[in-house]
């Protein structure tokens, strides 16, 4: 059994050889720097999968798979034999037990989510963090993901951007989910389902008002579609067919330079009228519940707007 550290292991002296684990009955390839790789795989075309990720699950000690039907098939397509073992929501805890069992032992630990980036809404999180905790090497195998893909391709400024991954599957908890993002100046990325996008996308248009977006559906696949519109434009058309088939992503405008100018504007004429009838907190607490801002903010703007008014009357 190898008593390696994971970080000290010198690497080249027993690269190649077989240590046998008497713990898992695993043998040890000692082929990578022992650590936990998250492998990216295709979120659809199949030539999308590297020949580093490839290389890397025919060398580890252990593959990990979100569903180990697909990873097999993957690795089935490259000539890859190897264990794989099921890590899935359910089964995370399980999968960290078997992975620091290999990682203990100096070994190499591979992890695939059911398509593209691992640790991006799917356990390769939960899995990464634990690994990180108990002291061991995380490594990235980049390639497919499914938000940057779309990102790409939705014609959405790219320079910043805010991933919000999946909503809530009850109605009042995604409002005041897609609440939350309504201020962000930054194009928003969401994961949809079919069954519940033209309801999100008509959420949406009234909590963000009618900015531009994208639905792009079944990204690298036979079937790939890119709907460009406005948010309303997009509610409509989905509203009125039936609920799409496959992957979705759903990118967003966000709040922009003139929205946000408005709302100043708009918070400004609030206050102004507040302060002619009230004192500058009781002013600053109304227009806050009114318009929804931060009390500290209208309390701050208050302040400066009411010193302005009394300059103006001496
Ligand atoms: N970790 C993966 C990533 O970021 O690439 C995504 C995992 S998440 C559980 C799966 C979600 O990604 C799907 O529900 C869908 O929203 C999106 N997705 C995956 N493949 C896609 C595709 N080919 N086209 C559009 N969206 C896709």
């Amino acid at each position: 059994m190898a008593n390696a550290t994971p970080n000290n292991r010198p690497k080249s002296k027993r690269e190649g050889s077989l240590v046998q684990s008497h713990q898992l009955e695993t043998p040890i390839k000692m082929l990578l720097e022992s650590g936990l790789y998250l492998v990216a795989t295709p979120i659809g075309n199949l030539g999308d999968f590297t020949p580093r990720g490839a290389k890397t699950l025919s060398d580890c000690d252990l593959i990990l798979a979100e569903d180990t039907r697909v990873t097999k098939r993957l690795m089935g397509l490259h000539g890859i034999k190897g264990k794989v073992v099921r890590c899935d929501e359910s089964a995370t805890e399980t999968g960290l037990k078997h992975a620091l069992k290999i990682l203990d032992q100096g070994g190499s630990v591979a992890f695939c989510s059911d398509a593209g980036t691992p640790g991006v809404s799917d356990p390769g999180e939960r899995l990464a963090r634990g690994v990180i905790e108990a002291g061991y090497k995380v490594l990235a195998v980049p390639g497919a993901s499914a938000a940057l893909a779309a990102l790409i391709v939705s014609g959405l400024p790219s320079a910043r951007f805010f991933f919000a991954g999946f909503a809530p599957a009850k109605a009042g908890a995604r409002a005041d989910f897609f609440h939350e993002f309504a201020a962000i100046p930054a194009t928003l990325i969401f994961y949809e389902t079919g069954p519940r996008l033209a309801e999100s996308l008509a959420n949406m248009a009234k909590i963000f008002g009618n900015r531009p977006a994208c639905v792009a559906r079944e990204l690298t696949k036979l079937y790939e579609e890119t709907r460009r519109g406005t948010l309303s434009d997009l509610a409509a058309h989905y509203g009125q067919t039936d609920a799409p088939r496959g992957e979705i992503v759903v990118v967003v405008g966000g709040k922009s330079q003139e929205s946000q100018e408005a709302e100043a504007i708009d918070l400004d004429a609030a206050l102004e009228e507040a302060l002619a009838r009230l004192s500058v907190k009781d002013a600053a607490a109304a227009v806050a519940l009114q318009t929804g801002i931060a009390r500290r903010d209208v309390y701050s703007r208050a302040l400066a707007l009411a010193a302005a008014r009394k300059q103006a009357v001496s």
